[in-house]
């Protein structure tokens, strides 16, 4: 079991770290960013103050003496100064959005990066402990979430609180007993949509887990569509969906309903508190407290705050769904592997490939798997693995590229233990090929060069020529260079087989481990693969595990394995002749 690196479990932590690790050093960018913001909160601030300066002046025009001059004067310096306003403001608005995008941008990628590495040097058993559909998860999914609820922070945070800020100061400089009163009356207004928008968020959970719910009966019943055809269960199954389907309109005319709640709901008590100010207003401008152009001004600044407060008021939500996505991403990237390079390890050098196994056991978590295994293979020799399913064969083997440390016991290459060598030369040398072959989306060459499609064309040719590829990966279109789809979906079981065998004879490792290479493959196949196995094991040691007895007659020498112990072990004919477990199980797969 990886151990976890040792961070403190909090949310508080969780964001300082999102901030040491991945915005603080975008601080250039921050800092621009919050000028920007704070810029467009000033000219938010403006327009409430232009409100006032405009209608007073409207309203001082009955008093002047020649009014027609008086306001075209007014309007050459207004109408200008107006546009330049909305110049800047709309200018601050664009830059703020593309740079506070940019720094969520960043961020994420920060993290993903650091997600792949911790993955990517992860323990195998990282692996096998979790999905893979999981991990995919915590790069597109839990991103998003984070990607989210960092720009509505940035926003919500910083630009919206700078201009509830400027406003609400500009608002109490005017006019601060009206202010107040309106800082008393909107929670009061706001209270029952801060309510509904709770019930809207349980109606919603509710429409996707359906949602959810209803994807996976689709899923079951069409891919059972073979079942349901033989036993004439269509209609059945229609009327399961159909019931799924009505269930669906049920509850998303439920959220509906309740969304649709929402905007009457603003409009009245919108309506009410903008009534309450206008009355309030002109009662305090009939005692000459405020003029009417700030009556407006307040109204122009509330319109600015309302939806801005009510963004506040559910950035909560959006924020805890990212802080449990960060939870998850930092839970890969706290994975650290425990099968690493000791201090004082050492390369391992042109080994002749001696290997040998001294009283090995081994569990997972806490399953004992094998005990006390002792075998020798001398450089050359194929030894072969057979026995029962879950004897613990391709355990052994995952063993040796230190895919897992034993527990007790030791395996040694040419007499040096692996848990002293350094990681990337014991496994450079060692060659693996197993009956799930894996292709990348990419040329026949980048496959068998193993990432590298520039390997020595020569080398590359010979390899498929002896892995008996070469003639099927001329009859290709594009020869060496064709694509071979995802997954290698183009090609047979048996052609991807030889390609990864032409992969490991390019390999040139002196260590061969081979599990059950052939199990999945048709005779003809077969027949192919395993010619091209034997030249690539010829001067190796190889390690084989194999499900057709017939394939491994002429090891060198043959181990049974049972419940994680070996049973009994020789040639092929002595084993036969012990009339033990290794006959009785060639005699079932005659
Ligand atoms: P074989 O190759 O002989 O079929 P394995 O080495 O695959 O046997 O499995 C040996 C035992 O270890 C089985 O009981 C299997 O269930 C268990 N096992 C294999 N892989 C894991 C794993 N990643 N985690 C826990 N148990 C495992």
């Amino acid at each position: 079991m990886a151990k976890r690196a040792h961070h403190l479990n909090t949310d508080r932590s969780r964001i300082s770290r999102l901030w040491h690790n991945y915005i603080a050093p975008q601080k250039t960018t921050l800092i621009i960013a919050v000028i920007f913001m704070l810029t467009l909160a000033g000219t938010q601030a403006a327009y409430v103050s232009f409100t006032r300066y405009v209608i007073d002046f409207a309203d001082s025009l009955s008093a002047a003496g020649d009014a027609q001059a008086a306001s075209f004067d007014f309007v050459k310096i207004t109408v200008p100064a107006l546009i330049v306003l909305t110049l800047i403001s709309g200018g601050s608005m664009f830059a703020q959005t593309v740079l506070t995008n940019k720094i969520a941008l960043n961020t994420i990628a920060g993290l993903q990066k650091d997600m792949a590495q911790s993955a990517h040097g992860a323990d195998y058993a990282f692996f096998a402990r979790g999905t893979v559909g999981d991990l995919l998860s915590r790069f597109t999914h839990d991103v998003n979430a984070v990607t989210q609820a960092l720009l509505r922070s940035l926003s919500n945070l910083f630009k919206d609180v700078f201009t509830i800020l400027a406003v609400l100061g500009t608002m109490f400089y005017m006019a601060p007993k009206l202010s107040l009163l309106i800082l008393v009356i909107y929670p009061l207004a706001a209270w029952p949509i801060i309510k509904l928008s709770k019930a809207l968020r349980g109606n919603a959970g509710e429409a996707q887990a359906h949602m959810g719910r209803l994807t996976a009966q689709l899923d079951e019943s069409f891919s059972g569509a073979r079942m349901i055809k033989a036993y004439g269960l269509e209609g059945h199954e229609i009327n399961r969906l159909d019931s799924a389907f009505k269930e669906r309109v049920r509850l998303y005319l439920k959220l509906v309903t309740n969304q649709a709640r929402v905007d009457p709901m603003m409009e009245v008590f919108g309506g009410l508190a903008i009534a309450g100010i206008f009355a309030a207003g002109i009662y305090l401008v009939s005692g000459g407290e405020i003029t009417g152009g700030t009556v407006a001004a307040i109204l122009v600044a509330v319109l600015i705050l309302a939806p801005r407060l009510r963004a506040l008021g559910t950035l909560n939500n959006v924020v805890q769904e990212g802080l449990s996505a960060l939870r998850r991403i930092y839970d890969v990237i706290d994975e650290t592997p425990q099968i690493t390079d000791h201090e004082d390890a050492r390369e391992l050098t042109a080994p002749s490939g001696k290997i040998v196994i001294d009283n090995l056991s081994f569990a997972y978590e806490d399953e004992s798997v094998l005990h006390g295994i002792s075998m020798t293979a001398d450089p050359g020799q194929t030894i072969a693995l057979v026995g029962p399913s879950g004897g613990g064969k391709s355990t052994l083997i995952n063993l040796i590229p230190r895919l897992y440390d034993p527990a007790a016991g030791r395996i040694t290459i040419d007499g040096h233990d692996i848990k002293g060598l350094k990681l990337q030369s014991l496994r450079r040398h060692i060659a693996l090929v197993s009956q799930d072959v894996t292709l990348f989306n990419n040329s026949i060459a980048y496959n068998i060069g193993l990432g590298d499609a520039n390997a020595p064309r020569e080398e590359m040719i010979n390899a498929a020529k002896a892995a008996h590829a070469h003639e099927f990966i001329m009859a290709l279109p594009q020869g060496y260079d064709s694509i071979i789809g995802e997954d290698g979906d183009r090609l047979s079981g048996g052609q991807k087989q030889r390609l990864s065998i032409a992969r490991a004879l390019l390999r040139d490792a002196p260590i061969l481990l081979l599990d059950e290479a052939t199990s999945a493959l048709d005779r003809e196949s077969e027949a192919k693969v395993q010619a091209a196995l034997d030249k690539l094991s010829q001067g190796r040691t190889s390690l084989v595990i194999a499900h057709r007895l017939s394939t491994i007659e002429k090891a060198d020498k043959i181990y049974v394995l049972g419940k994680g112990s070996i049973v009994e072990s020789g040639t092929h004919k002595a084993l036969l002749k012990k009339k033990g477990l290794y006959a009785k199980l060639h005699a079932g797969f005659k």
